[in-house]
């Protein structure tokens, strides 16, 4: 049997070795979580954990505040209530990403916009963003898909000329840099999740930096995430003067939170390298488009996502996935199932049940074809796990299987 036979037409199996693992958690989270049970209060505003936890990130961030949250999620929302993004507003966003860069938008009565991508780095750039600002725009949600970050330079000159808020969506851009600079603080707010999927966990958990440095924004998007409460002041002041909702973090996953930043960097620092040795196995790889780092970026690798060429390829993206599953290498074909606006949500317009607010207060249209890089990205796309305790080795598997199935189904 020849040793370029697919594994799938009966050859041999490239990955022969199990993938390096390891354990996220350990004596640190342990120790943190005996502390904050043993302040006899599990509430942010009275003990030491949560605090503790956003000055570890603010110093680890060069930023004067941050607020914690309960999700990633919950950190969208307090950032757009924040930036003052109300009912009849537009937001512009991604259509590749998680349904929680949407959610607050939609909580907020405002409506999200859709803008088209970059083909190969996968992220909005400043020319599809403002094909879609109008009157209306208030803020845009960048999204720096996998830890490669967007192209902020441009995005934020737009911004400042239609004096439009920017939200970063560093959900899996955690130490991603830019031109020199973390993604977060580079925008108005920089949104994190701490769920159990990202690059550090506390089972679930957000943080949103607020960038301006002003105390009277950090005190509106403290509030935020707090019912409205203002707990600056001795006494707190409940005075609801609008809507809020409650995304506080509790001590528990503060504790955690200090002692996953402390593995933060050399976990994003391995899934560069990791990342980047893929790229460079691959990048001549014909019927293969690696992933397109911006220029100036530096990627935290949150996974690796390729597209095929399917000029160069005789082949589907599933039976390719399937030919390289069956080498050992565990993939997904694409991200996420469709592009967010042709889910039924955006399709009915229907954010709330038999309701079609606040999408009847425009004109707005999410036909399919409306961002056609972002339908074929998620069409050609596969994606491949990058993981901190993966070994060199099993990059190396990576690189000899996709080179070995490319090579099987070049035309
Ligand atoms: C995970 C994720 C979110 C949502 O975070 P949760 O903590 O799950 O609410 C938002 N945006 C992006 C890009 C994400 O990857």
């Amino acid at each position: 049997m020849k040793n370029n036979t697919l594994a799938i037409f009966g050859g041999q199996q490239v990955k022969t070795t199990p993938f390096g693992t390891g354990k996220r958690f350990g004596i640190d989270e342990a120790t943190e979580l005996l502390e904050a049970l043993e302040q006899n209060t599990l509430f942010y505003h009275f003990g030491n954990k949560v605090k503790q936890f956003l000055s570890d990130f603010n110093e680890m961030y060069g930023v004067k505040y941050s607020v914690a949250t309960s999700s990633g999620t919950a950190a969208l929302h307090v950032a757009l209530g924040a930036a003052g993004v109300t009912v009849g507003d537009e937001v512009i966003t991604s259509p590749i990403t998680d349904q929680g860069t949407v959610i607050g938008i939609l909580y907020q009565n405002a409506v999200p916009v859709f803008a088209d991508l970059e083909p190969h780095s996968y992220n909005l750039t400043a020319e599809s963003i403002e094909r879609v600002i109008t009157p209306k725009t208030k803020a845009i949600i960048v999204v720096h898909l996998a830890g490669n970050p967007c192209d902020m330079e441009p995005i934020m000159e737009l911004a400042k000329k239609h004096k439009i808020k920017v939200i970063e969506d560093c959900a899996q851009s955690y130490l991603t840099t830019y031109k020199g600079r973390l993604t977060g603080t580079i925008g108005d707010y920089g949104c994190f999740s701490t769920n159990d999927f990202k690059h550090i966990s506390t089972g679930d958990g957000g943080i949103v930096s607020i960038n301006s440095g002003q105390e009277e924004d950090y005190y509106t998007t403290h509030a935020f995430a707090d019912k409205n409460y203002k707990r600056q002041e001795k006494s707190v002041i409940r005075d609801i003067e609008y809507l809020a909702p409650n995304y506080r973090m509790t001590e528990l996953q503060g504790a955690v939170g200090i002692a996953q930043l402390k593995k933060l960097e050399w976990i994003c620092t391995r899934r560069n390298e990791l990342g980047e040795q893929l790229t460079v196995g691959i990048q001549n790889t014909k019927g293969i488009h690696p992933m397109k780092i911006t220029k100036g970026g530096w990627c935290s690798y949150w996974f690796y996502m390729f597209t095929l060429d399917s000029e160069s390829l005789k082949c589907t993206r599933e039976e390719f996935s399937t030919a390289l599953l069956a080498e050992g290498i565990p993939n997904s074909p694409g991200y996420i199932p469709q592009v967010l606006y042709a889910q039924i949500l955006f399709q009915q317009k229907q954010a709330y049940l038999n309701s079609h607010y606040p999408f009847d207060q425009g004109n707005y249209d999410y036909a399919i074809g409306s961002c056609p890089n972002a339908e074929r990205i998620l069409q050609n796309a596969i994606r491949l796990d990058i993981n901190e305790f993966f070994e060199n080795k099993d990059i190396e598997d990576m690189i000899t299987a996709l080179n070995k199935v490319a090579a099987h189904y070049r035309v």
